[in-house]
């Protein structure tokens, strides 16, 4: 049994009501409804948070990252981009 999909949503974070479609909300597979409960207005503004309060830190993740898996990468590259 189905429950019918809400026509409009509360947003979890601005508490602000919108419709409840693919052009307000974020669609999450793991959700009831395929779509999350944040709208993409905070989403975008979390991510943006997130990514500045993260800059330095991801940019060293990266390049550790790398370092570690410079044969898997290019080896990728190969798979990904050798095809011609
Ligand atoms: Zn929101």
């Amino acid at each position: 049994m189905k429950d019918k999909k809400p026509k409009t949503k509360i947003c979890n974070k601005c508490k602000k009501r919108k419709s409840f479609n693919k052009k307000h909300f974020i669609s999450d597979k793991s959700r009831k409804y395929g779509l999350s409960y944040k709208c993409k207005i905070c989403c975008r503004k979390s991510a943006q948070d997130w990514d500045n309060n993260n800059k330095e830190k991801r940019k060293e993740h990266n390049k550790n990252w790398r370092k570690e898996n410079k044969d898997k990468v290019k080896k990728s590259h190969k798979k990904w981009c050798g095809k011609k």
